[in-house]
């Protein structure tokens, strides 16, 4: 069985005192010690090198120029070694478009399922959009009549082509049996596919037509009532594509990538899917709004500069009655508008407004000081487009879920991402969705039920997106949000989403290197980390895991031990046998801990110097995210320690 062994002969990297070392394949090996004591230089500088550098070498030479080469380790040999895959905690993400929910991959599958499962809501009048068929047609026409007989026409439209005459293409549907056909507009043409009466005796010929005047009217059909004289009244429209009848609005089909904001055909344009755009600051223009407009309630016109927007301002506000003596605050917002926006152009001799006098400003922006009072007004605010959702509006109108749903996964935290319109639609947009904390997307997906026929892939996908959001719980980061951008995570979180991710991807034989992966996890979540582990192993992995966690070490198949001491007095093997084996060791440090023959903390440790008893930094009234209004005082000259479980504020 000379496979299922990663054999390593004389590994001498860094403080490595040449070790001969054998470990075992599909096993969750902890690596311990105390720090410097040669832990990473064997886990990472060597093991994890090593596979890497392989795996890297069985690439062509093409393709390796544009991949990390690592050095050869220092090492005599080293068999058996699968390919190898490290998740440290290095944060490398410095980019805004890189979120928890791209990191995760869930962003790309939650635009797949919501291209093929969520439904289109009409931005006019809030109806869900269909594609019709004749069948849902003929079951909306006996809806609609009651079931009484009514008599219908049933028409569709024509557009002449150019270079073509009226009379051309009535004979071109002459020729395909159409003969009652009317202008109906200079380039349409009107043509009566039927004339017949609504009663189930006459359903497979209504169907029949319904079916053929959506092919010749190019998938859209009007069924007009007809009244006692058999006048035509105003038509039921219908249509085959995208597209809200009633309203006349057609809709884009749901490509995936109009659920990414990373995509061109998703992203809004006016921020090009950041959801800000650096711009004016108004906030900061009129700082103080107890102060009026003749007392300076504009700031950048109050320096001799600008003394001239100031007397505009005063003159255009005293012609069109803008009273420029009572407060800021006070004024209506039609007036502030006034203010902001302007009338028309300076050129024009009209009122320019504050913000053609920040688009004049721009036009001068090479000269430093007009540079640098630019930046004191200009702030990164809101996309006022798509109000930060980063999506078209058109995406925001595709739902999943039912308002109960939506309630039920919101409880309480705001709605976003709406889409504009007049009319509450049900459900939650996939910006909803990237706003809500991960445990209660959780939720929202467990009980999520999208309406039959579902479709394979659909359920696969809606299979893959729940034990992600799973995964994601289980490592305790059900606090965190899809949107929340990578570059501010720790390197304890980043380390655990890409564990999720590893186990999402369904990886078999290779071999993970991990370095600490229970650090910044409270003791409760230690448990739930190990399961994940336990389950990467499952599935056919090996691990490899640098770690001081006494919850991680005991969960280990075997523990190495590394010592003795750190630096020059490390780099040995002290110990390498289950943990069971360890706790009876006598030679390990680490057994004595583990057994507690040793703790951490013996000594009463009693603050030194003389600090000021009454120094302190107060906090009152926090907010910030989820810090529910608390006022802290916090003693100055004294080491304070904050706990408490993970994303608990
Ligand atoms: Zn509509
Ligand atoms: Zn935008």
């Amino acid at each position: 069985m000379g496979s299922d062994w990663i054999r390593i002969r004389g590994a001498r990297q860094n403080n490595l005192k040449n070790l001969n070392l054998r470990l075992p394949l599909n096993e969750l090996v902890v690596v311990t010690g105390v720090s410097g004591c040669g832990k990473s230089s064997l886990a990472f500088d060597t093991i994890f090198a090593e596979g890497q550098r392989r795996y890297v070498e069985t690439f062509s030479p093409y393709a390796r120029q544009f991949l990390d080469r690592m050095d050869r380790p220092q090492v005599d040999a080293i068999d058996g070694i699968p390919p190898a895959i490290a998740i440290d905690q290095i944060n490398p993400v410095r980019t805004s478009r890189s979120t928890v929910g791209t990191m995760t991959e869930l962003n790309d599958h939650l635009k797949l399922l919501f291209a093929r499962a969520a439904r289109l809501h009409c931005r006019k009048c809030g109806r869900p959009v269909m594609r019709d068929t004749p069948d849902s047609i003929y079951a909306r026409l006996q809806e609609r009549t009651c079931g009484r007989s009514q008599q219908v026409l049933i028409t569709f439209s024509v557009k002449i082509p150019e270079n073509f005459s009226e009379n051309e293409v009535a004979g071109l549907l002459a020729a395909q049996g159409y003969t009652r056909v009317r202008r109906c507009a200079p380039d349409i043409l009107e043509v009566i596919q039927d004339r017949i009466l609504i009663v189930p005796e006459n359903r497979a010929r209504l169907v029949d037509d319904l079916e053929a005047a959506l092919k010749a009217g190019r998938g859209r059909v009007s069924v007009h009532p007809l009244g006692p004289q058999g006048e035509k009244n105003d038509p039921w429209r219908f249509s085959s594509g995208l597209h809200c009848a009633d309203c006349d609005i057609e809709y884009h089909n749901p490509v995936p990538n109009l659920f990414s904001f990373n995509s061109p055909i998703g992203a809004c344009p006016a921020c090009r899917g950041f959801g800000r755009i650096i711009g004016i600051d108004y906030n900061l223009v009129v700082p103080d709004e107890s102060r009026t407009l003749a007392g300076g309630a504009i700031k950048p016109w109050q320096t001799e500069s600008y003394r001239e927007c100031q007397s505009d301002l005063l003159r255009f506000a005293r012609k069109r009655k803008i009273p420029t003596d009572v407060p800021w605050s006070h004024l209506s917002p039609a007036q502030r508008q006034w203010v902001l926006e302007g009338e028309g152009a300076w050129e024009e001799a009209k009122w320019y407004g504050v913000r053609r006098f920040f688009e004049w400003l721009e036009t001068k922006s090479y000269r430093m000081h007009i540079r640098v009072l630019l930046s004191k007004y200009r702030a990164y605010t809101v996309c006022p487009d798509c109000g930060g959702a980063r999506l078209k509006p058109e995406a925001l109108l595709w739902r999943l879920g039912t308002d109960a749903d939506a309630a039920h996964a919101r409880s309480g935290s705001p709605a976003s991402g709406d889409h504009g319109g007049a009319v509450p639609l049900p459900g939650l947009t996939l910006r909803d969705i990237t706003l809500l904390p991960l445990g209660r997307c959780r939720e929202f997906f467990a009980q999520l039920c999208i309406g039959a026929p579902l479709d394979e892939a659909t359920e696969l996908l809606l299979g893959e997106v729940r034990t992600r959001l799973a995964y994601l719980v289980e490592v305790g980061l059900g606090y965190l949000t899809l949107d929340r951008q990578s570059r501010t995570l720790s390197g304890g979180e980043v380390q655990r989403i890409n564990l999720t991710t590893a186990l999402g991807t369904s990886l078999v034989n290779a071999l993970f290197v991990l370095d600490e992966p229970s650090i910044g996890l409270h003791a409760r979540d230690v448990q739930r980390l190990m399961g994940v582990l336990n389950r990467l192993r499952g599935a056919g992995n090996s691990l490899l895991v640098v770690e001081h966690d006494p919850q991680v070490m005991l969960g280990a198949d075997r523990i190495l031990d590394l010592g003795p001491g750190p630096g020059e007095h490390g780099g040995r093997v002290v110990f390498f046998g289950t943990p069971a084996a360890l706790l009876r060791s006598r030679r390990s440090l680490t057994a004595r801990y583990l057994r507690g023959e040793k703790s951490v903390a013996p000594e009463e440790i009693r603050p030194t110097g003389n600090p000021n008893q009454d120094a302190a930094i107060e906090i009152l009234g926090a907010t910030e995210n989820n810090l529910r209004n608390i006022d802290v005082r916090i003693p100055l000259n004294r080491l304070v320690c904050i706990t408490g479980v993970s994303g608990s504020g």
